[in-house]
């Protein structure tokens, strides 16, 4: 089965896990350092820091951001469910705003409907890998006392306007994911602007610890001396795995080259069939493209899908609309609420798309669309 993504490891990803794997750090050591500094700056300078997962990413984000029980957080529905159940682990109540038709994207107007004075923060996805307009979602953040949070988890790489997706959001977050647009296995990373929304990220990623003399309540305990000022959780990333993440990110440009000739090529494929439609994307992004959402009509989406599985291509449907999952059926969420999510959703096909596909295999996953499409 061609999968829909994997990762892309060589010889040299190997080399470097071996390296950290003999050396005397196997976490908390100088390779989390050195991971963090190459995240920043492909994320346009703002600080990184490392974490397990693009879930743990988000969750202290949240945390990171102050969301507690009582706030509320404005949402997308078209993402994996951790964008939102994160918020909701952290006590937020979850408001779902729906998206634009063409592009998957958070709407800004539908966000902008639902803020209320109890609104701590709105977090957007970046789709498929194409950037939000993230100036413009931390401005309206900022109007109403909110911060704002780009979910990058796709989009690491991307660029907008000039500006690399993690410059100008309050927290963004990333995922690495073998799937995703590079990989440390389970990975991920928060990065801000904001120094101290970065310190309050570290600190809770690190079980709380506060180490800085500066930061201590009492520096004259000793030398062996750390303070717990809130509390924090064990979500630090591992020397192994960011000597894997630094070996990778130093090949993200040429990943995003490749995805963007993909995409090109189902683009071309597909620009001119009625039947389909391809992902929007605006003139002003340079997206490294973690997916290819195809959409199909709605009707024949299950039969499409099954008989590309039948066929041997891995095609997957990115996302079910979030409110869906019977988590939020309990309690009291509704079908029908975004209109635009639940269309896009059901028209969707996630194609095969990652670095090592070959032309030929591209070719192979375009002939049968086509085929399939007109069958
Ligand atoms: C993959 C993903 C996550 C979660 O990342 P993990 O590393 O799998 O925990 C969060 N949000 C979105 C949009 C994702 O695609």
């Amino acid at each position: 089965m061609l999968p829909y993504g994997r990762q892309s490891i060589d010889e040299s990803d190997i080399l470097a896990v071996t390296e950290a794997l003999r050396s005397d750090w196997l976490t908390t050591g100088p390779m989390v350092d050195k991971f963090e500094e190459a995240i920043s700056l492909v994320a346009g300078g703002s600080q990184a820091v490392a974490v397990t997962s693009g879930t743990a990413a988000l969750h202290t984000a949240y945390v990171a951001a102050g969301v507690q029980a009582g706030d509320e957080v404005v949402t997308t529905p078209l993402t994996f469910v951790a964008t939102a159940a994160t918020a909701a682990i952290a006590g937020a109540k979850i408001v779902f705003a729906d998206v634009e038709a063409s592009t998957g994207n958070l709407s800004i107007e539908a966000a902008r409907c639902l803020i209320t004075d109890r609104t701590r923060a709105i977090t957007a996805v970046d789709y498929a890998g194409l950037p939000v307009d993230a100036e413009a979602f931390t401005r309206l953040a900022h109007e109403h006392g909110a911060l704002f949070i780009e979910d990058a988890a796709h989009s690491v790489g991307s660029i907008l306007n000039g500006s690399p997706v993690g410059e100008i959001a309050d927290l963004t977050t990333f995922s690495f994911f073998p799937t995703k647009n590079l990989t440390t296995g389970e990975g991920g990373a928060v990065v801000s602007p904001d120094g101290r929304l970065a310190t309050r990220a570290r600190n809770f990623k690190g079980q709380g610890l506060v180490r800085d003399s500066n930061a201590l309540r009492y520096p004259e305990e000793g030398p062996w001396h750390q303070e717990v000022h809130e509390f924090g959780i064990n979500y630090r990333l591992p020397d192994i795995l960011c000597a894997l993440g630094l070996s990778q990110i130093g090949k993200l440009e040429q990943f995003k080259r490749r995805r963007q000739q993909i995409h090109n090529l189902y683009n071309e494929a597909f620009a001119t069939n009625d039947e389909l439609v391809i992902p929007g994307v605006m003139d002003e992004a340079s997206p490294a493209w973690h997916l290819y959402p195809l959409r199909v009509p709605a009707e024949r989406r299950r039969v499409i899908f099954d008989e590309l599985r039948s066929r041997g291509f891995g095609v997957q449907v990115n996302y079910i609309p979030v409110y869906w999952h019977p988590v939020f059926e309990d309690l009291g969420y509704r079908r029908g609420m975004c209109p635009n999510a639940e269309a896009y959703y059901r028209q969707e096909i996630s194609l095969p798309l990652f670095p090592g596909l070959t032309d030929g295999q591209v070719h192979q996953v375009i002939e049968n669309v086509l085929d399939v499409v007109a069958s």
